[in-house]
């Protein structure tokens, strides 16, 4: 499969960390998807689109509380 954004890249079935946004939070979630050998961009399968509205709702309403890696700095 030819990758849809960038025309050029092979689509190949890998793993990456999908980013969620949640007001001024960013989750990363470790899912498999196919990625882009060239742009990098990640299709994910409606099951895993499904799953990470799960973990989206589910930290929503703190049901998890993932330890937090980093935090985002504005600068103005
Ligand atoms: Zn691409």
């Amino acid at each position: 499969m030819k990758c849809t954004i960038c025309k050029r890249g092979e689509v190949k079935p890998g793993k990456v960390q999908a980013e969620i946004k949640v007001g001024s939070d960013h989750l990363l979630v470790p899912v498999e998807a196919d990625v882009c050998a060239e742009c990098g961009e990640a299709y994910y399968s409606t099951e895993t689109m499904r799953h990470l509205e799960q973990v989206r709702d589910d930290f929503t309403r703190k049901t998890i509380a993932p330890p937090s890696i980093g935090h985002v700095y504005q600068v103005s």
